[in-house]
């Protein structure tokens, strides 16, 4: 089953947690707490050693859907526009493509 993910931060939390629960050890102790405030809300999420390593683990995996790679000039990011936010240079296979015909077309006598 796939849902939207929760718009507010700290409903997103509860929902992470309450994923984790059925398989965590109930006598487990926190070993972590992470604090949430979202204008006047808060919130205080106590972590067990597994949710926290869930917290670590899905952290470590997201990546921004705007991430296009790393520019192959200058190591710069590349945006979805297969732009590099750095140095400008168009990127990719598309960019090598549209790089290639511009030389094709600066090469062409009038
Ligand atoms: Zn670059």
């Amino acid at each position: 089953m796939t849902t939207q993910p929760p718009a507010d931060l700290i409903e997103a939390m509860e929902q992470f947690l309450a994923q984790i629960t059925p398989y965590d050890d109930p006598a487990a102790e926190p070993v972590a707490a992470v604090d949430v405030r979202v204008g006047r809300l808060h919130a205080s999420f106590r972590l067990t050693d597994r949710a926290a390593r869930a917290l670590t683990e899905a952290l470590g995996r997201w990546t921004d859907p705007d991430d296009a790679g790393r520019c192959g000039d200058c190591g710069g990011p590349v945006g979805r526009d297969l732009v590099c936010r750095a140095c400008g240079r168009l990127d990719g296979i598309f960019g090598a493509t549209v790089a290639h015909h511009a030389a094709q077309v600066a090469d062409r006598p009038d």
